[in-house]
């Protein structure tokens, strides 16, 4: 295990040398703040709102550690979250309650949870983030870097929140020197992180998922290399990478797959990657009172999973292209 994902896990971390032209600030356990003079632009960075996607956990550690370092200069103000730090010591999901669901006030009438005391804190930390003097208006980030439980066709993908302001095409380019494979717009409002500072700031805000969950120091870390390189040229306002792959395909959730019923269905086979197409006229899930059936346009599943509590998402399908891509006018 290396030695800062140790001190980390032991909340050892304020001990870290930081520069102090940055004005590092530790706003709340796990969430540091970076102010540089004359910053151009507003960041926030974060991984482990769940605690068991271990890979963009190191991936942040790693930028931590090279500010430290002082060979990663940053001129944006920065504020870096390590979102669920006891689910992370678990090395668990969640002790209580999905965080990534509570954003957006959903903490105030969730049950009380660990989760619930800490998205209202995050949410606390980043607005104190972006109402800082230091902190430019204009131009707001916000990368929530997962991993997701299964395999995927597009191995790494962004969700992009459903928006109403405007998503910049310096956006889609940092999606794209990021080597993602692909990008998938949601259509209605959610309880993710990445929501909550998209509306709340209208910042260019997103959840990264970047390949599959493994535990502490068994990551292949030279697959986050170029999402870790994007996110440098970012902070450092340097040129991004040239993409090398093909080019990002665009996805547009159609329909959300709600379990409603403890009898609620899936028919799929456990093994069933992410984004895998299915025919038109396949039942893909059944409740008593409802069938959901593949429709021409929105064959592709995405997060399939039967297991959620009722009253949960069960999976979302997709339809390829971009209709809700909102650029400048
Ligand atoms: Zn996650």
């Amino acid at each position: 295990m290396q030695p800062l994902t140790d001190q980390l896990l032991h909340c050892a971390l304020p001990d870290l040398p930081l520069p102090a032209a940055l004005h590092p600030r530790w706003l709340a356990e796990g969430v540091l703040q970076l102010m540089p003079e004359n910053a151009r632009r507003a960041v926030v960075v974060s991984a482990g709102i769940h605690g068991n996607e271990t890979a963009p956990i190191e991936l942040l550690l790693e930028l931590l550690a090279a500010i430290s370092a002082g060979s990663l200069r940053p001129d944006a103000a920065l504020l870096l979250v390590f979102g669920n730090l006891p689910a992370m010591r678990a090395n668990r999901r969640y002790l209580h309650h999905d965080m990534n669901r509570l954003f957006g006030g959903r903490h105030r009438t969730a049950p009380r949870s660990h989760e619930a005391t800490r998205a209202a804190e995050l949410e606390a930390v980043t607005t104190a983030f972006f109402d800082h003097p230091g902190t430019p208006a204009g131009d707001r980030w916000h990368l929530d870097m997962h991993t997701a439980i299964r395999g995927s066709l597009y191995p790494q993908f962004a969700l992009v929140p459903y928006h109403t302001h405007p998503y910049s095409p310096a956006f889609f380019d940092l999606l794209a020197a990021a080597e993602l494979d692909a990008v998938v717009q949601h259509t209605q409002a959610g309880g993710t992180f990445s929501h909550f500072v998209s509306e709340q700031f209208q910042a260019q805000s997103v959840t990264l998922e970047l390949g599959k969950a493994r535990p502490f120091g068994q990551n292949d870390l030279p697959q986050f290399a170029p999402t870790g390189r994007a996110i440098r040229a970012l902070i450092t306002g340097a040129a991004l990478p040239a993409r090398q792959k093909p080019p990002v395909r665009h996805f547009t959730v159609a329909e959300s797959l709600i379990k409603t019923s403890e009898h609620f269905t899936l028919n799929l086979p456990d093994a069933a990657e992410n984004f895998t197409c299915l025919p038109p006229g396949y039942e893909i899930a059944a409740q008593p009172d409802r069938r959901w059936i593949v429709s021409d346009t929105a064959r592709h599943i995405l997060f399939p999973n039967a297991g959620v509590a009722t009253g949960l998402r069960a999976g979302l399908l997709l339809a390829p292209g971009a209709p809700h891509l909102s650029l400048p006018e």
